[in-house]
């Protein structure tokens, strides 16, 4: 189901429905919320570096209404999490990418400048073996895409890397389960590439592996129940916790003196990614019983 189908099928619920009809959070968010466009579509900018299409940002909205009710009406909403690492739920099922499919992208070299391109190719590739050290996921950087046009569809990758301007991000990703047109890592030219190094800035590769950790299905962990109140907090409708929460994890962001500028892959984060894709791909060892053996 795409995302507008669920939006759909979300105000069809009756419960849904009156809720959406006593209230206009979506509207208000539209109106307020800081918005980028990126190759002709406009998307909105949540906590951070969460972008929604308009059908997206609905979902959010009746969600988040009804949470503030069943709150208000004491109902308990809040999933119980003593487990960290926050994975995304669709129809009670963990979103991932299927065992063994290559993550590959390309970086779009048009939007960056020679040495801004450099930089991102080097980043990107320390980021993934990061990722690929972890757990049980591929990604692969097929270059010679990325003298792709700007907003061209590039069947051969599974996503792209580029460079926008004026955003309300460092840099910005998407999740398994967003549409095959939204699957891009977006690098803000003058928050990523004038971000000093910690501890005054963040870890750039760092940054980096907090995007990926969106790509291969990560929510942040800042927006669990045991989070300091002052980090930005998102609905954990359709999250699942994998691990305990983890203050030091790549996914928490900088705040409430959590969260680590350096951005790095914690022993936690690396339990709850197994949970989801197993030991890294490299780590095992198969030994092929020949026909007819045994
Ligand atoms: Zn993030």
């Amino acid at each position: 189901m795409d995302t507008q189908e669920y939006a759909r099928a979300l105000r069809s619920r009756p419960e849904v429905a009156r809720l959406a009809s006593s209230s206009n959070l979506f509207d208000e968010l539209k109106n307020t919320r800081q918005k980028l466009d990126v190759d002709g579509e406009t998307l909105y900018v949540l906590e951070g570096d969460l972008l929604l299409d308009e059908a997206e940002l609905e979902i959010y909205a009746l969600q988040q209404e009804a949470l503030n009710q069943a709150r208000a009406l004491g109902l308990p909403v809040v999933m119980e999490s003593s487990r960290e690492l926050l994975g995304i739920l669709v129809n009670g099922r963990i979103v991932r990418w299927p065992v063994g499919k290559v993550l590959s992208y390309a970086v779009l070299r048009q939007t960056f400048s020679d040495s801004q391109y450099q930089e991102i190719v080097a980043a990107m590739k320390q980021a993934t073996e990061a990722w690929e050290n972890t757990c049980g996921v591929k990604f692969e950087h097929r270059s010679q895409f990325d003298n792709s046009a700007p907003g061209a569809s590039i069947p051969q990758v599974l996503f792209t890397v580029r460079r926008v301007s004026g955003a309300p991000f460092i840099a910005a990703a998407f999740f398994p389960n967003d549409p095959a047109n939204r699957r891009r890592v977006l690098i803000d030219q003058d928050q990523y590439f004038n971000l000093p190094p910690p501890p005054d800035g963040f870890d750039r590769v760092g940054v980096l592996r907090h995007e990926l950790g969106h790509v291969i299905g990560w929510r942040h962990e800042h927006i669990r129940s045991g989070a300091p109140a002052v980090c930005p907090h998102e609905p954990l409708f359709e999250t699942t916790p994998l691990t305990e929460y983890d203050p030091q994890s790549v996914m928490h962001y900088f705040c409430g003196n959590r969260g680590t500028r350096g951005l790095r892959i914690t022993e936690k984060d690396r339990i709850g990614a197994q949970l989801v894709y197993g030991p890294p791909l490299h780590a095992i060892e198969f030994v092929d019983i020949p026909e007819g053996a045994g």
